[in-house]
């Protein structure tokens, strides 16, 4: 064992505790969390590089649906009705398949909370990536933490003032380049920025633009973890979906404790001591500002930076990492009652060692397996199911559709020749982005025939009409009977509408009324 003086302590206190649990209306303390390197920092920084990314650039990427649709990848067409994604074009008619991937988003965070805990809260919620883009642009202009506390402590001089006011500026940039990006989900984004520039955009794009950057200003760089400890409610609600089984960032105090600071004398004086060396780097590295030590807390949001710092640690002093680790509750309550000889007594870290300092074989260490479990199964075959049902109907939907509306008064008119005419509205719907001529028939209604309002053509059977690319037509539509071949009082039959292009087809089953059934 090395050491404990290779070890910086720093002074680091928590601002938010078990122990010091703060009023609710308390100011707010500021937190300066100091740079922290490792496995999970670097991880981190790749999913924060891949969510802003795809955040960022994806209103940029174009998809060719031919000239009558438009070229953006990713549109939520809010004028026109429609949602674009890639090969995909939702009508509003069809918003169940956005419900189900809300559904599907739901059963998936139950999946990941359940086995790797609030990994969402830590690595890919927007105001976990937010903030740590704020405190990248913090750590680039006033330095790391001491520094950062020095200069908030210090009086205001004009490099404070300069320092101060560059952080705020950069800040705002990229408040104004969330909230830009986010309006270019709505319109084609290259016309839209030409727009913005020649200040010709619509009033609700700058009020947009306006709102998102004040939120992601006042959200990342002033509120921070508030967000998380006060407003967000998923934190209150993760509780009920961990178990025994879920992994959460856990200080196993199993083998820490009786944590010192000089271990050695300790240890010369024959009392036991664990691996922690009370230096407080895992308090000086968390954005919640809390102590792992005390336990799970509310305010962890299990990013693991705490984790990093502590293996940083103990890699100076050469003992094995993971003193803080992503642990099961199982496993650490197995642990503690190994170091307490089944709680019989404080923890002895002796008791999970071998006179050679090794783990004892009987300390419980983490495996996958463990996480996979009745309940993980469910979710997974829940999610799958969703999944594959969405797929199955996304792959085999119409894209031609008719919807007819019979009038309602009068509900039929007896013509002078005594035939009975009903009054329709046929909706044609052509849902892709090509124009179509689509024959419309009316089938099972005997000696039948059917005018268009508006056409001089004569009375038919079927009609072609032409149909433009990614529209809706409405006809209004009369079909008449002659008296003697009207049998019942209410007749079913059908509209059939077909592509001879495509083979595509649809029907609707209309009834026509006869006066026996007015009176
Ligand atoms: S305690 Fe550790 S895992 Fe939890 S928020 Fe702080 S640094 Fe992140
Ligand atoms: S848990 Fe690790 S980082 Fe935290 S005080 Fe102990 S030794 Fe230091």
């Amino acid at each position: 064992m090395r050491d404990n003086t290779q070890v910086e302590r720093l002074e680091a206190e928590a601002v938010n505790s078990v122990r010091i649990r703060q009023p609710m209306y308390a100011a707010r303390k500021k937190i300066f969390p100091k740079r922290a390197s490792g496995s999970f920092r670097r991880f981190k920084w790749v999913v924060m590089a891949i969510t802003l990314g795809i955040y960022y650039l994806t209103p940029w990427l174009r998809w060719d649906r031919g000239q009558f649709a438009p070229d953006q990848a990713v549109l939520l067409d809010l004028a026109n009705r429609r949602f674009y994604f890639f090969f995909i074009e939702i009508w509003p008619q069809e918003f169940y398949y956005v419900a189900g991937l809300l559904v599907m988003a739901g059963v998936g965070l139950f999946l990941i909370t359940s086995t790797v805990g609030r990994a969402w809260c830590g690595y890919t919620c927007p105001q976990t990536v937010w903030v740590d883009l704020f405190l990248v642009v913090e750590r680039a202009i006033e330095g790391d933490r001491n520094a950062r506390m020095k200069l908030d402590a210090g009086p205001w001089t004009t490099r404070k003032l300069v320092l101060r006011a560059a952080k705020h500026t950069l800040w705002l940039v990229i408040g104004v380049l969330t909230g830009g990006a986010w309006i270019f989900y709505f319109a084609d984004a290259p016309t839209l920025l030409g727009e913005l520039f020649t200040i010709t955009a619509a009033p609700v794009a700058y009020i947009t633009v306006a709102v998102l950057t004040a939120t992601t200003y006042t959200f990342g760089g002033l509120m921070r973890e508030q967000v998380c400890t006060y407003m967000c409610p998923w934190p209150r609600i993760q509780a009920a979906m961990l178990d025994e089984s879920s992994l959460t960032v856990t200080y196993n105090d199993w083998r820490g404790e009786p944590r010192s600071r000089h271990a050695k004398k300790v240890l010369a004086a024959g009392q036991p001591v664990g691996d922690c060396v009370d230096c407080n780097a895992c308090v000086a590295v968390c954005p919640m500002g809390i102590v792992i030590r005390d336990g799970q807390q509310l305010e962890c949001i299990t990013c693991a930076l705490c984790i990093d710092a502590c293996d940083g640690v103990m890699d100076k002093l050469g003992k094995e990492r993971g003193l803080i680790s992503y642990a099961t509750l199982s496993d650490y309550n197995a642990n503690m009652l190994l170091a307490t000889a089944g709680g019989a007594s404080s923890v002895n870290p002796s008791l999970v060692r071998t006179a050679d300092g090794l783990f004892s074989d009987k300390v419980a260490h983490f495996h996958i397996r463990k996480i996979f479990r009745p309940r993980t199964y469910v979710y997974i075959g829940l999610w799958s199911l969703i999944g594959l049902g969405l797929l199955y109907s996304l792959l085999t939907r119409d894209r031609l559709e008719v919807n007819v509306l019979h009038d309602r008064n009068p509900q039929f008119v007896t013509l002078s020749d005594g035939s009975i005419r009903n009054g329709y509205t046929v909706k044609l719907l052509n849902m892709i982005p090509e124009p179509r001529t689509i024959i419309v028939t009316i089938q099972d209604l005997q000696g039948a025939d059917m005018s268009i309002v508006g056409d001089d053509v004569p009375a038919s059977r079927s009609f072609a009409i032409p149909v433009e690319p990614d529209r809706l037509k409405m006809l209004k539509v009369f079909v008449r009977q002659p008296a003697d071949q009207i049998h019942g009082t209410a007749q079913t039959f059908k509209f059939r509408v077909e592509d001879k292009a495509s083979s595509e087809s649809d029907e609707y089953t209309a009834t026509f009324n006869t006066p026996e059934i007015a009176r």
